[in-house]
C-alpha cells in the first residue's frame, strides 16, 4: 500500500524516531516477540515477514542493530557480504530457484520503516521493474 497512510507513511514517522528506542527486531532476536525463524547464526537472523509482499518474503538481519545501512562502514563489509550470502542460501531453501529480489529499503525516500538494517527477500511470483 501506498500513500501516507500506507507504508511510506509509516516508513516516515518512523525516519524521525530513529535510535530513540531498540526496535522490534531487537525484541525478535531476544525471542520476547515471536517469529517464523528460517535460520539463525551468531551473526544474523532469518525470519519471514509478517505483512509478506510475494508468496516467499523473508528478512535477513544482522544481530549487530545497525540502524540503517548509510551508516555502514568498510568495518562492516564482512558482515553484508555474510548476509547477502545467507539470503541466497535460504532462498535456495525455500525453493525460489526461479529467481527472486533482493531489497533494502534506506531512510525516508527509501521508505524504511524499521530503523534495523534489513535485506529483504521476495519470490514465488513474478516481479516487475521500476520498483513503487
Ligand atoms: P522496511 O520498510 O524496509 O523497514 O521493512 C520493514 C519490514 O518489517 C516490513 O516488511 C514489515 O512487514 C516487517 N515487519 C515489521 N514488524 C515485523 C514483525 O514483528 N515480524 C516480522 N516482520 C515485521
Amino acid at each position: 500500500a501506498g500513500g501516507q497512510d500506507g507504508e511510506v507513511g509509516k516508513a516516515q514517522r518512523a525516519a524521525a524516531e530513529v535510535g530513540t528506542e531498540p526496535t522490534i527486531f531487537s525484541r525478535i532476536i531476544a525471542r520476547s516477540v515471536p517469529a517464523t525463524i528460517l535460520y539463525e547464526d551468531d551473526e544474523c537472523l532469518v525470519f519471514r515477514d509478517v505483512a509478506p509482499q510475494a508468496p516467499v518474503h523473508f528478512l535477513v538481519i544482522p544481530k549487530r542493530p545497525i540502524p540503517r545501512l548509510s551508516l555502514v562502514g568498510p568495518q562492516d563489509a564482512q558482515l553484508l557480504g555474510h548476509l547477502m550470502v545467507v539470503a541466497a542460501r535460504t532462498a535456495q531453501a525455500e525453493g525460489l530457484s526461479d529467481g527472486y529480489r533482493l531489497v533494502i529499503n534506506d531512510g525516508k525516500h527509501g521508505a524504511q520503516s524499521v530503523y534495523h538494517l534489513h535485506l529483504h527477500v521476495l519470490g514465488g511470483r513474478q516481479m516487475s521493474w521500476p520498483p513503487g
